[in-house]
């Protein structure tokens, strides 16, 4: 679980980290808070949104005084924000960040996250951070400094030092860039976070400065880290019903923009099911993920997230019974149906284990908006033909 900007922020607070001041804007009660000549340097308006880019979209104002400050902030509420990273969904404004704003001298990089090759943590370093970072990485991958940390000897003043100076950093900052670094790398691994990324950590006339922050929390390591646990059940409350039930099965859903709403077993099944639907034509609105070891309450449970989705236009179930056994899926689907009936066409690829025994126990229930087949493309072509398909019953076009 990502973590907003101001959370992320928090914990580096409390490992010494220098952040801006800030206040936390949640409703229009809240403004008042913008008090006149709170940061006399000025403000710094941001949405928090748990999606990148912001600033290239709208969603970092910079302002000189508390008013506009204060009318940004209000403008930002409750508004939609699409960044090129949120992959093509407007994501609601909840609320909005209003900090003090800093001169930057220079903008650099630095994350913190699992190298999975080399089994250990390794810190991200660039000189040029800031808002291209992306393209840095792409164009330019000599320009990211790759440092790993030892598990158990952590990273080390030297080596930050040897990397300070390949940055250019200058002499009379690199002492506070290194306390920062091994601040950073302590929360890491203290929290055993999932990514720390800061960006742009930011060189200025008062010293380094996280002026923004994205922090991962690491879902495994909640059983023993107790205050991640607190943050992370905080923002469950603030997910949508369905996610939350989602999360609250153990089932992974994945909420998109379209219309086919789809049950699958594995995350590469759903993958190649999102392609082979985007090459028909057609987009799905959401996945659930059931893997390999389903339970029938889970199964049962994922079908009714998908039957209370009111944007489908058709349900998609695409099950590949390795582990998982086709009977069950048909016994949970016909149980869901019985709570919360079925409002649009069902098209159904099961394979495998239990096949036939699914087929049967579909085929006895007689229900008349189900579609089975073996083979996949078939299957999809079902489903987007569906999906495509204008449903203005009982309206006439205006
Ligand atoms: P992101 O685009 O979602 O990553 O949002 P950021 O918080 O990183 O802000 C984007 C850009 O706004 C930064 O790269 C800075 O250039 C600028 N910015 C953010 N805070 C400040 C600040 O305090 N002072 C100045 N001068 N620029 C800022
Ligand atoms: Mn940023």
């Amino acid at each position: 679980m990502n973590l907003l900007e101001h959370q992320s922020k928090a914990l580096l607070r409390d490992f010494g980290v220098m952040t801006p001041r800030s206040v936390l804007i949640k409703n229009a009660h809240d403004l008042s808070k913008i008090k006149a000549h709170l940061f006399p340097s000025g403000y710094v308006v941001k949405a928090q949104v748990a999606t990148g880019g912001r600033g290239k979209s709208g969603g970092v104002k910079l302002v000189d005084t508390a008013q506009e400050a204060k009318e940004a902030a209000r403008a930002m509420l409750g508004s939609k924000l699409t960044t090129y990273q949120s992959g093509g969904n407007a994501v609601t404004i909840e609320s909005v960040l209003v900090a003090e704003k800093f001169d930057i001298d220079h903008e650099y990089y630095l994350a913190i996250l699992l190298n999975r090759r080399q089994g250990q943590p390794t810190m991200l370093l660039s000189r040029f951070g800031g808002m291209d970072i992306e393209e840095v990485a792409q164009k330019n991958p000599q320009a990211l400094l790759e440092l790993p940390i030892d598990p158990w000897r952590g990273l080390p003043s030297f080596k930050l030092r040897q990397s300070a100076i390949s940055l250019e950093i200058p002499g009379s900052w690199i002492e506070n860039f290194i306390s920062l670094a091994s601040q950073a790398a302590a929360l890491y691994q203290t929290r055993e976070l999932g990514l720390l990324e800061i960006n742009p950590l930011a060189q200025t006339p008062q010293g380094f400065v996280a002026l923004d922050a994205k922090i991962g929390l690491e879902e495994n390591a909640l059983f023993r880290q107790s205050a991640n646990k607190k943050i992370y059940d905080k923002n469950l409350n603030s997910l949508g019903p369905l996610e939350k039930k989602a999360r609250a099965l153990g089932v992974s859903y994945v909420p998109m923009s379209g219309q086919i709403g789809c049950l699958v077993n594995g995350a590469g099944l759903a993958m190649a099911t999102m392609d082979l639907i985007a090459g028909h034509g057609q987009q799905p609105a959401n996945f659930l993920d059931v893997g390999g070891g389903a339970n029938p309450e889970q199964l049962q449970g994922a079908f009714e997230i998908l039957f209370s989705d009111k944007r489908l236009k058709a349900v998609f179930v695409n099950i590949f019974g390795g582990i998982l056994r086709c009977d069950l899926i048909a016994q949970a689907l016909l149980a869901a149906n019985k709570k919360s009936p079925l409002a649009v066409p069902l098209v159904a690829r099961l394979l495998g284990n239990r096949v036939e025994e699914a087929r049967h126990i579909l085929s006895r229930a007689k229900l008349n908006n189900i579609e089975i087949f073996n083979d996949l493309t078939t299957a999809v072509r079902a489903v987007c033909r569906i999906s495509a398909q204008d449903n203005h019953h009982g309206h006439s076009r205006q």
